[in-house]
Parts: C-alpha cells; sequence; structure tokens
C-alpha cells in the first residue's frame, strides 16, 4: 500500500498580481480521511484569475497551488479511503464537510467547512493533490471512445457548475433558456439546456463561439456586439413563440461573466423570469433591482455543484450528449504562468487544461 508520495510539484502563487512560479511540493502523507491524486489534468478558471490578477483573496495564505478543475489516479490513501485506491476520479470543485448544518439540510456548496483545492489548500496546477477523501466522483472504466480521464477534468467546475444552476432552475422540455456567454462554461451550459429538451438561445461577443454553440445546441445564436438589448429581446421572443414552449418566463443564465453579460441577462427578463448567475466578475453592475419584483422574477447564484450531482453531470458526458472535445484545448501544466495571462486575457477561446507530465515518474 502506497502512503505517500515524494518529488511532487506544481506552480504556485505567491502574491497577487505576480506569475505563478515553479515550486516542489513537500512529501505528500495522506491522513486517515484523505488521498493524493495523480492529476491527469487540471482546467483554467476565471476564478484562478480572480486570485492571481484580480486581488481575490484564497482562505488558504499564499503562497498557494491554485487550480480546482482536477481529474486524475489516486494514488496513495489514508487507511479510511485505500478503497479508492488505483481508482480514476473527478476531484469536486467544492469539496463539503457533509456533517455541519448546511450540509444537513442539503447546502452543501455553502458548507463552511469546505475544502476546494486552490483555495483552502494546493490544488490542481501539480503533478499531484493532496486531498479530502469525500464526494470524489468514480470514473466508469475503460471511457467511451474519443474521451479521456484528463478531458472529463472540465466536469469537476465548467460543466457541474452550469448544470447545477440548471438543475435548480427547474429547466424541462416545454422552456426557453437563453445562455449568455458559451465559451468555456456556457458552451457546456447551451449542450446540457439542450439534452433536457430546452430550446436554447446562445448569446455571446464572439461569432466563432456562436458557430460552435450553434452546432452543439443552440437553436438561435444572437452576436451581442452588433446587437442592442432591445434588439435581443425581440430576437428572443420571436424565438420562443416559433418554437412553442409553453413554459412561463425565460430561464436565463448568465455565463459570460462580464459585466455587459450581467447587463443584459438582467435586462433580458420577462415575467416569471428565472435568471441564474454562474460567471463571476469583481466589478459591479448598475441594476434596476425592481424589475425582479416588477417581473414576480428570480435571481440565483450558485457555488459550484454538490458532489452527489457529479455523476449525473458525468453521465451527461459518457451518454455523448454533452461533447467536451471542441470545448477544450490541451497545454502542459509548465505553460501555466502563460496560460493563466492568457486566460486573464480572454485570448482563449476554449477551455484550457493543463496536463502534467508523468512519464519521468517512477511510483
Ligand atoms: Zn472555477
Ligand atoms: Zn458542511
Amino acid at each position: 500500500m502506497v502512503n505517500s508520495i515524494q518529488g511532487a510539484y506544481g506552480f504556485q502563487l505567491s502574491a497577487s498580481n505576480t506569475p505563478l512560479q515553479p515550486c516542489e511540493l513537500p512529501v505528500l502523507h495522506p491522513g486517515p480521511d484523505e488521498l493524493v491524486v495523480q492529476v491527469a489534468g487540471c482546467g483554467v478558471c476565471h476564478t484562478d484569475v480572480g486570485f492571481a490578477f484580480d486581488g481575490v483573496p484564497t482562505r488558504h495564505p499564499l503562497p498557494l497551488v491554485l487550480g480546482h478543475e482536477i481529474s486524475g489516479r489516486v494514488v496513495a490513501a489514508g487507511e479510511k479511503a485505500s478503497d479508492w485506491l488505483g481508482r480514476s476520479v473527478i476531484v469536486p470543485a467544492v469539496i463539503p464537510c457533509g456533517s455541519c448544518p448546511a450540509c444537513r439540510v442539503g447546502r452543501a456548496t455553502i458548507c463552511r467547512q469546505q475544502f476546494m483545492p486552490g483555495n483552502d489548500g494546493h490544488g490542481g496546477f501539480a503533478s499531484h493533490v493532496l486531498i479530502p477523501a469525500r464526494g470524489l466522483c468514480a470514473v466508469p472504466e475503460p471511457l467511451p471512445s474519443g474521451l479521456t480521464l484528463e478531458m472529463l477534468s472540465v466536469i469537476a467546475d465548467a460543466v457541474s457548475t452550469p448544470y447545477e444552476a440548471i438543475r435548480r432552475s427547474g429547466l424541462r422540455q416545454e422552456d426557453v433558456a437563453v445562455i449568455i456567454g458559451v465559451g468555456g462554461v456556457g458552451g457546456f451550459g447551451v449542450q446540457i439546456a439542450a439534452a433536457l429538451g430546452a430550446a436554447v438561445v446562445a448569446i455571446d461577443v464572439d461569432r466563432e463561439r456562436l458557430d460552435l454553440a450553434s452546432r452543439h445546441g443552440a437553436g438561435l445564436v444572437l452576436d451581442a456586439s452588433s446587437t442592442d438589448l432591445k434588439s435581443l429581446k425581440v430576437a428572443v421572443r420571436t424565438f420562443s413563440k416559433e418554437s412553442a414552449r409553453k413554459g412561463i418566463g425565460l430561464k436565463i443564465f448568465e455565463m459570460s461573466g462580464t459585466p455587459a453579460g450581467q447587463t443584459t441577462a438582467f435586462g433580458l427578463l420577462d415575467h416569471g423570469a428565472y435568471l441564474a448567475v454562474v460567471g463571476f466578475t469583481p466589478r459591479p453592475v448598475e441594476l434596476r433591482l425592481s424589475n425582479l419584483m416588477a417581473f414576480d422574477a428570480t435571481a440565483r447564484g450558485n457555488w459550484g455543484c454538490p458532489p452527489d450531482q457529479y455523476p449525473a453531470a458525468l453521465k451527461l458526458v459518457l451518454e455523448g450528449k454533452v461533447a467536451l472535445a471542441p470545448f477544450i484545448e490541451f497545454h502542459a501544466l509548465e505553460e501555466a504562468p502563460a496560460i493563466l495571462d492568457a486566460v486573464a486575457r480572454h485570448a482563449l477561446r476554449h477551455r484550457v487544461v493543463l496536463k502534467p507530465d508523468h512519464s519521468k515518474e517512477n511510483h
């Protein structure tokens, strides 16, 4: 039985607004309820950008290895977690404690004792990560052709977070879903909404993203860079009529994480609408909140996705209802500093997955 890992390395943030630095990790020795995952892939999220460049504080003090979108293989495990040894897993971005009052009433994502890799401890921009052995999502093997374990890393956040937002909205076949921002998260949001049978509108400012969305579930794509809010509203209303859905109120999902996207999302509210805030920006927007009252509308956010929903999100991927390959690009872990910079500049169209090279390791 393997109970510690030596020679692990990663890329850490030492101070806000400085590049990530390579670092060696101390010997990873899991406690009884912990395990070590050899990272297959780790997605890069705008939350990482927030930590690195926007002054959003990590809960664990710096220096800290970032990265919370992890898939990999369990290579060391404490005595109570030994069943996981050798298994392929997706590590939830938010690992709740499972026993506090929030967890007990089904609000696991706001558990105050939660562990988020790359926020509460070293994360997945690394060869290995030490995590609690709770809430892991087992990956069945062999995988269907076209899927790899490193691709599945994006389920840990970019797929599961929109999945949870859509699940909470109660989206059904009778509904029209409007996804704003169809990049690294929204591209999956479009597919999940379409998989549930809804008619889907995709709104973005990038033509290539819109083209991709139209090939993967969107019935209508709208370019917000050349269409004002009034015209967007007319187009969405026309599409709703033509698609003959009986659901009351639009289900609007803000996935761009930009002030412009948030403003558009709020501006599209109609009677009985539901607005989900999925994207993150630290910048404020000015809204007339009374529109919620006037439209009898609902607005809601979600901090990730509870682990018990991961298997359902994974199933959509395994069944081919949510395609990953067209929406992600791989880079070597060593490129982490430059990649984080590029993600911050919105210079990459796809969700980036960092891949460590394990070929030179001997365990
Ligand atoms: Zn994230
Ligand atoms: Zn808890």
